[in-house]
Formats: structure tokens, C-alpha cells, sequence
């Protein structure tokens, strides 16, 4: 394994677990913000407030809005022409999510109505053991104050109707109506209006009357696990794209704890909204990362000249998962691209730029495998199958700056829980930080 060990990134079974540990505590985008920032607080970064004056000179800093967070380091040889490595992914992941007003029942139950959020693969989310995490807006001293939730506990619970009550569900299908068919039951008795207010309110231990809003979902609480007859396959939820976010931080992480002085600033950008469209203050089609990297080029006493240059400069990689082949469903891939759990990591292409892949931008990621020693592989769609995107070509078409598409190969992308390959998440995390780092350490 110790090829694959480069500028610091933990090899084999070690990302494996470090990669587990951070999707189990990081149940929301909220909480994925805040599983990166103290991997990166480790590394010796320091948070920045967006409406502070920034500092200038060498540094590591990161900071979040809302559901998204960017981290960068400057070093002493960095100037406002040098350009950025961005390494970019996203914290969302489709799920459940709480209503305003949620308290529902009937029939003898009590439930508490949810809104799919992005494209869920509805039937993965019956019949599990469900938690709840989020974040709650309350009232403070000096205005609202933003609390995070986790509870990991059975409180929910999506039953599956009888198949002595749908007969028609082998022969047919399993048809669910996402308003009709997905409320959870978290009690039995009848309906109690207000109770969820008053439950989010005890568990953070705030009056009723302080809770002002909240983004709360879903989570399975199964946790990850390593799974085969000898372990090489890795089982949880959200590893789209939890994956290449934990694989991004890594890297980061590795090139600034490495002492790694590379030509141009590391970056990288975790984006919440990628599942719903990327158009919202946080998302890739925000002002978020065009302004950080705006905002560093000024804080290094550059101007509008010195911003272009630099993005001139500069270079991204757009990390989110790939499809592996289905061994199910091999008709449903591209025959001659097949695609192998453990095979490295996938460069994705498609010719009407789904994917921000190109020879430009390929080459940077093909000599970062290189560097790091890793394996890859090339993904394309079939033809005559509609091809999902990524935050990729967005942040390219907002930059101006070449962009290749690149993912964990994965099994059930957009199911309550998806499986990837053991080694994968090691090759993923060196072959960012070589990407990011290309001079080594
Ligand atoms: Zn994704």
C-alpha cells in the first residue's frame, strides 16, 4: 500500500475507516461542514467570517456558509498572480426532509410529514430505522443563533404496505407517491399538533417560543460498514458525495500538513445544493467560491487585473461519484467503458459536457494518478441514456477555467445506502492531493 501513500493521505483500510467515521458524523450538509473544519482545523487552518476584513500573507483558512465551506492556503511564496488548484464536490445528498408545520397521523399513528429533497431513490428509505439532523435557527441574545442537531436514535420508521395488500407489487412494481406513500410514523396514538416543535425544543433545551426555523432531514442509521467475504467493498449512506468530500479535505489537509509549498493556492470547495440544481446562495452557481477566490487575489493586495491573471492560472477538479458497472444491469452501461469497484478513480467524459472533462483538463488528472500512483479508469454514459451532471461544468462556466470531472466508482448512487470499492477511497483522497500539490511535498 505504500505506493499509494502519498504527501501524507492515509492509505488502504485506514481511509476506509477515516472516510466511515466522517459520513457517520456527518448525517446533514450542515454537519459534513463541520466533520471537514475540524479535519482542517487540525491541519492548522482557522476560520474566517465573510463579513470580516480578511488578512493578508501566508495562512490556512476555511469558511462556511451554511452548508457549503471553503478552504485555502497561502504560502510564502504565493503572490495575487499565482493562480489556484481547486478541488470542488458537495454536501448534500438526496433524502427526507422535515416540513413546516410536519404533524400528521391518523389510523392510530402519529407521524411527521417529509418533502423528498433532491432525486431520491424513494423505495431505499422503507422499512429502515430512521434518525433525525439538521440545523434549527434559535432566538439569542443578539439575534437568531444557528444550532445543530443530530439525533442518532430510532425515532422514524417508513413502513412498506403488506404484499398481501399490493399484489400487483411483484408483477408490476413498486409504485410510491411521494406525498401519499413516504410519511414516517414515529408514534403510535393520534395526532398531536405542535408536538414536533416541542420536541425539537426539548432536545435542544430552548423554550418552545425560541424556535424560530429549521432545515431538518433523514438519516439511516445503520452505520458503515466494510462488507464481503473479505471485506473489500465499503457499505453507507451518502457516499455521493460525502466520498470526494472526505477525499477533498484529506487532500488538503495532507498537502498543508506536508509542508507542501505548491506554484499555485490549494483550494477547496464543498457546495451544498448540488442535488437540487446548484442555483441558491450556496450552491456552485452562487457567488460563493467566485468571490473567495476574488477576495484572496485582493486580500494579497491585487486588483482586477491580478483576479484574471490568476484565474488565468488556474485549474479544478470536480469530484463527485461514478457509476460503477451493475453486474445486474450491465446493458445499462456503456459496453465499452466498463467501470470496476476498486479500479481507481474515474475520469468522467461526455461529449455535450455533462461532465466538465476535456483534453486539457484530462491531462492534469491523468498525471496526478501519476504522480500519486493510482490507477484510473474512463467513464462514458451510453448514448441513449439521458447523462446526469455535476457541479462541474457550472464552476467552469463561472471561472473561465479548465475542469475535469472525476469520481469514486459506486453502486445505488442516490439510495439510502450505496456501496463503492475498500481500496478506492485511499487511491482517491493521493490523487487529489497530488492534483493539488504537483510539485509533491
Ligand atoms: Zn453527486
Amino acid at each position: 500500500m505504500t505506493d499509494r501513500h502519498v504527501l501524507g493521505t492515509p492509505a488502504g483500510l485506514d481511509a476506509a475507516r477515516a472516510l466511515m467515521a466522517f459520513i457517520d458524523a456527518s448525517p446533514s450538509p450542515f454537519h459534513a461542514c463541520a466533520s471537514a473544519a475540524e479535519r482542517l482545523e487540525a491541519a492548522g487552518f482557522r476560520p474566517l467570517d465573510e463579513a470580516a476584513a480578511w488578512p493578508s500573507g501566508p495562512g490556512a483558512w476555511y469558511l462556511r456558509r451554511g452548508g457549503s465551506l471553503v478552504a485555502w492556503s497561502v504560502g510564502p511564496r504565493h503572490d495575487a498572480t499565482s493562480g489556484f488548484r481547486v478541488v470542488g464536490a458537495h454536501t448534500d445528498s438526496p433524502n427526507l426532509r422535515v416540513k413546516p408545520r410536519p404533524d400528521a397521523g391518523g389510523h392510530g399513528f402519529r407521524q411527521v410529514a417529509v418533502e423528498p429533497y433532491g432525486g431520491v431513490l424513494l423505495n431505499s428509505w422503507l422499512d429502515r430505522d430512521l434518525g433525525l439532523s439538521g440545523r434549527v435557527t434559535v432566538r439569542g441574545a443578539d439575534g437568531p443563533e444557528e444550532r445543530l442537531l443530530r439525533v442518532d436514535e430510532p425515532l422514524l420508521r417508513i413502513p412498506q404496505l403488506a404484499i398481501h395488500l399490493d399484489r400487483e407489487v411483484t408483477s408490476k412494481g413498486l409504485l410510491l407517491n411521494a406525498q401519499q406513500h413516504l410519511t414516517p410514523v414515529w408514534a403510535a396514538g393520534s395526532p398531536q399538533p405542535g408536538a414536533f416543535l416541542t420536541w425539537v425544543a426539548a432536545r435542544l433545551g430552548v423554550p418552545e417560543r425560541d424556535v424560530l426555523g429549521w432545515d431538518l432531514m433523514l438519516h439511516d442509521l445503520t452505520p458503515s460498514t466494510l462488507l464481503g467475504v473479505d471485506r473489500s467493498l465499503l457499505s453507507a449512506p451518502r457516499l455521493d458525495n460525502l466520498c470526494s468530500s472526505w477525499a477533498g479535505t484529506e487532500a488538503l489537509a495532507a498537502v498543508v500538513d506536508g509542508g507542501a509549498e505548491p506554484a499555485q493556492i490549494p483550494v477547496l470547495v464543498l457546495f451544498d445544493h448540488e442535488e437540487i440544481g446548484s442555483s441558491t446562495d450556496r450552491g456552485a452557481d452562487s457567488t460563493l467560491l467566485p468571490t473567495v477566490l476574488e477576495r484572496i487575489v485582493l486580500a494579497a493586495g491585487g486588483g482586477r487585473e491580478e483576479l484574471l491573471r490568476a484565474l488565468a492560472a488556474s485549474v479544478c477538479c470536480s469530484a463527485d461519484n461514478a457509476h460503477a458497472t451493475h453486474p445486474n444491469y450491465p446493458d445499462r452501461h456503456e459496453p465499452g467503458h466498463h467501470i470496476a469497484v476498486n479500479g481507481g478513480p474515474v475520469l468522467k467524459v461526455n461529449s455535450n459536457v455533462r461532465y466538465a472533462t476535456d483534453a486539457t483538463s484530462a491531462a492534469e488528472f491523468l498525471l496526478a494518478c501519476e504522480r500519486a500512483g493510482v490507477p484510473h479508469q474512463r467513464y462514458a454514459h451510453r448514448a441513449d441514456l439521458p447523462c446526469g451532471s455535476t457541479i462541474g461544468p457550472i464552476t467552469a462556466a463561472r471561472l473561465g477555467i479548465p475542469t475535469f470531472d472525476v469520481g469514486v466508482a459506486q453502486l445505488a448512487m442516490h439510495a439510502a445506502r450505496e456501496l463503492c470499492g475498500a481500496d478506492d477511497p485511499a487511491h482517491y483522497a493521493a490523487a487529489m492531493a497530488a492534483f493539488l500539490a504537483p510539485e509533491g511535498p
